[in-house]
């Protein structure tokens, strides 16, 4: 694929992605370019190119003192487009926590800590419930779910 091309296709998907976010972080710069690096280490880790990630506002996890949204990447496999739902690790821009619904309230939660490939291939290749500590304090729970422990 032609870089301007290439280019062309972020630019879109990005205009799209900051006029459907209700969030005003979506539109600053600072908040841009933390997500946009955790898009491109997200990349890294899973050996995929950064275009088929997108990055927006998390209305309900919060960085730093917490005045800023977290990241919410969205990962869609150019092959089959199914998405997969990340956000990076409190505290550790390295490694990621893999979302998937919550077998009780169904919002997508932390389930697995994917630092390389192969903690994400394990985890799609388990049999049975494997939960991140992530998962249980993720404040994403719906109120009132069984799986929200504080
Ligand atoms: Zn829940």
């Amino acid at each position: 694929m032609r870089l301007a091309y290439r280019a062309s296709a972020a630019a879109a998907r990005r205009a799209a992605g900051t006029s459907a976010a209700t969030d005003p972080a979506a539109r600053d710069r600072g908040w841009r370019d933390f997500a946009a690096r955790c898009a491109r280490t997200l990349a890294l880790v899973l050996g995929i190119d950064p275009i088929d990630i997108s990055a927006q506002p998390d209305p309900t996890r919060r960085i730093g003192t917490g005045e800023w949204p977290g990241v919410l990447l969205r990962v869609t496999d150019p092959e089959d487009q199914t998405e997969y739902l990340f956000i990076p690790e409190a505290g550790n821009l390295d490694v990621f926590l893999a979302l998937l619904p919550c077998p009780t309230c169904g919002v997508p939660v932390p389930w697995v800590r994917v630092a390389e490939l192969a903690d994400l291939g394990e985890f799609l290749t388990a049999r049975g419930w494997i939960f991140d500590p992530a998962f249980w304090t993720d404040p994403a729970h719906a109120p009132g779910c069984g799986h929200y422990r504080r």
